[in-house]
């Protein structure tokens, strides 16, 4: 079931799209399956759970956390993780960058960026990621780079929000790029994180370049 739900879903990707193949909560046997349908890229929310995957699975699977990570545990994945989707704060990057260096790697991140509608919703608005980018103290963090954008639309059936949501990820995206502020720090900006089991077709449409898929290829979870 799960390899032919996985075989689906990348029937339907455009090439330029990566699959992020959202595990939580599901067994390493799970994973294993998935893993030998070819699938290589699996994201994770809590840390510690993402820790015990990670030694019991092939080491060629890149990690990607994608929940909300507290400073306090960053340097539990610092050593293997190979994207962190969900950084929305200038003191979480400098952890990163500090446990990066102590590993003596330079970790990739995606910024969340605010879009959705619910107050509970992580992320920063776009006078904040402006002002993180243009920071003296943003410049000099040496074991971090930033590769792009990441969002989560609001949890609802109304396809037109949705699509509005997308579409200022989408731009913040492209101003970005386009603005001086973000050439040296982050000129490789070229991810744009959305999309998930109900809406990835829809993200895509709007410019998603990485879709997080969890229980449309591994079921619904408890
Ligand atoms: C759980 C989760 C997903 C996957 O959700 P599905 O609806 O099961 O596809 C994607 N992104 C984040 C941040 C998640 O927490």
């Amino acid at each position: 079931m799960i390899q032919q739900n996985l075989l689906d879903i990348k029937s339907q990707l455009p090439n330029h799209v990566t699959l992020v193949a959202v595990s939580k909560t599901k067994p390493v046997a799970d994973l294993m399956e998935a893993y030998n349908a070819g699938q290589r890229v699996f994201g994770e929310n809590y840390v510690q759970e993402l820790v015990e995957k990670h030694e019991a699975l092939p080491k060629d699977i890149q990690w990607h956390f994608i929940g909300h990570l507290q400073s306090r545990k960053v340097k539990l994945i610092a050593p293997f993780v190979n994207l962190i989707h969900g950084v929305d704060s200038l003191k979480l990057l400098h952890e990163i960058n500090k446990e990066a260096q102590k590993n003596n790697r330079v970790i990739d991140c995606l910024l969340q960026i605010f879009i959705a509608e619910e107050e509970s919703k992580f992320g920063l608005d776009e006078k904040e990621l402006t002002e993180i980018l243009s920071s003296e103290e943003f410049k000099n963090l040496k074991n971090i780079r930033i590769i792009g954008l990441m969002g989560m639309a609001t949890f609802t059936e109304n396809q037109d929000q949705i699509k509005k949501e997308f579409q200022k990820l989408k731009t913040i995206f492209d101003k970005i790029n386009k603005e001086t502020i973000g050439k040296d720090a982050i000129n490789r900006v070229s991810i744009i994180s959305m999309g998930m089991s109900g809406d990835y077709q829809l993200a895509i449409e709007c410019g998603s370049t990485m879709v997080r898929i969890g229980s449309s290829i591994f079921g619904n979870r408890k």
